[in-house]
């Protein structure tokens, strides 16, 4: 079907043209009439399916009528994180280039004194991340009376972060009359539930099922020692020795190990720029544009820093740490083969990640052939964590819950570089952070951390039982 048939407007359908685009994904096809007939939709969808402009496109159609009153945004687009905000944004610029909207987005680390200076102006959408929307709102600077249209993205990972609380409360605010549109990637219990309680009747548009790669990437492990150095030895020869290498995504499960890794590549030479939620918004920006436009070849990120983001043509991926969930190897491995090209994504593997990749290789339905000799299998339990040679890092403990033991947020001005002295992280016991309780709100930023584990330090001590 052509974009013609979707009941879009003339002036979206120009832009559209503009943008190159000859026919609408699966998402917008199926997606797109329904949203224009003011129904609610349930949206099963992962980044890359085109599922953006499968509702910034018939919002534009829809906002050609009407128009915005001071401090009563008429839409509202809630984002997990800065940089899918961003993103959307610049989709709105892209396809409304016709229209004369104003569109606002208020995200965290930037300053509230300009947000605030245009929401009085009066803003047709609204792009914000939980957190700051709720700020605004509690000062008595927003009202969320007269949304429209609410579009919740990226629900999945909301949970992750721990926003769904923060979620509720905002869906308190918004009239019960409005239009919903919800995409998550996958859809367990707590998101149904949410998706049962925002949704009226919706109309449920599913494109490819979460767990289902891409067949244009070919997938790939190798082991390693359990050693970060070992890890950081064994990816630096497969990106010197990777075939058809343009660029590549490195992850990482921890925001702190992005910022060791991206030290140690640039240490070895390597054009790498880093993500991680401890940046501020401009460093972030200035590193996805150096990686954007080809500047860096390689990105080093975490799964929430990098989720979602719109990288064009990236040839490999590397997985310095094998992802916690199953769920985010899909999306992670989902950042190259796109649009038809091919990829290639490698996960390191050590000793005792073999857990983790029989879980994603059940999830997936599909064995990962190992470059070279098989990884000796290994449980956390039969051996103490070594520690990391180089100075401020430690080894890659687990709590006994299998969960990180250490991807809490440091101290405030606090750096883990390696050339920080040992001493300081041993006397500190690691980097403890206060249990958050139930009631509070997640930190923008802290929430922006991959694997949301919040244990008192005496409990991430390295424990060696005698035998
Ligand atoms: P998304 O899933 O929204 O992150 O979109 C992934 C990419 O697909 C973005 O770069 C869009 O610009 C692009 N895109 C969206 N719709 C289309 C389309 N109908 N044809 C070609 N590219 C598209």
């Amino acid at each position: 079907m052509a974009f013609s048939h979707l009941g879009l407007s003339e002036k979206v359908i120009s832009a559209i043209s503009s943008a190159g685009y000859k026919t609408p994904t699966p998402i917008q096809d199926q997606a797109i009439p329904h949203v224009l007939a003011r129904r609610d939709v349930l949206g099963i969808a992962q980044t890359g399916t085109g599922k953006t402009a499968a509702f910034v496109l018939p919002m534009l159609t829809m906002l050609e009528k009407g128009r915005a009153r001071a401090r009563m945004p008429r839409t509202l687009i809630l984002e997990p994180t800065r940089e899918l905000a961003a993103q959307v944004e610049e989709q709105f610029i892209k396809y409304g280039k016709n229209h004369k909207l104003s569109v606002a987005l208020i995200i965290g680390g930037v300053s509230f004194g300009d947000q605030d200076a245009k929401l009085v102006r009066g803003v047709d959408v609204l792009i914000a991340t939980p957190g700051r929307l709720l700020d605004h709102s509690e000062r008595g600077r927003l009202l969320l009376s007269g949304v429209e249209l609410l579009v919740i993205d990226e629900a999945d990972r909301m949970l992750d972060m721990g926003f769904i609380p923060d979620i509720e409360r905002i869906g308190k605010l918004v009239p019960f009359t409005r239009q919903t549109l919800f995409f998550t990637a996958t859809m367990p219990p707590e998101i149904q539930r949410i998706a049962d309680n925002f949704l009226h009747n919706p109309v449920r548009v599913e494109v490819s099922k979460p767990a289902t790669a891409a067949t244009t990437i070919t997938q790939l492990q190798v082991a390693t020692g359990r050693d970060p150095a070992d890890k950081r030895e064994t990816l630096r020869n497969l990106i010197r020795s990777a075939d058809g290498f343009k660029n590549a995504i490195v992850f990482c499960n921890r925001k702190r190990e992005v910022a060791l890794l991206h030290r140690s590549l640039l240490r070895h030479k390597f054009n790498a720029v880093a993500l991680h939620g401890d940046l501020d918004q401009s460093a972030r920006t200035a590193a996805l544009d150096a990686f954007r436009n080809g500047e860096a070849k390689l990105l080093i990120a975490s799964d929430v820093a990098a989720r979602g983001l719109d990288i064009p043509a990236v040839s490999h991926i590397f997985n310095f740490d094998v992802p916690h969930h199953p769920d985010d190897y899909i999306h992670r491995i989902g950042r190259t083969g796109r649009a038809g090209l091919t990829g290639t994504a490698i996960t390191i593997v050590t000793p005792i990640d073999g857990k983790a990749v029989a879980a994603i290789e059940r999830l997936t339905g599909q064995q990962i052939p190992w470059m070279g000799a098989p990884a000796a299998t290994e449980t956390h339990e039969s051996r103490p964590p070594r520690p990391e040679r180089s100075h401020g890092e430690r080894g890659h403990g687990k709590s006994s819950h299998g969960k990180s033991s250490h991807g809490e947020r440091p101290h405030r001005g606090e750096r883990h570089g390696e050339q920080q002295p040992r001493q300081r992280a041993d006397k500190t016991g690691g980097h403890a952070t206060k249990p958050r309780t139930h009631k509070e709100r997640p930190h923008h930023d802290a929430s922006e951390e991959s694997d949301g584990s919040h244990l008192p330090a005496f409990l991430l001590r390295p424990v060696t039982l005698k035998a």
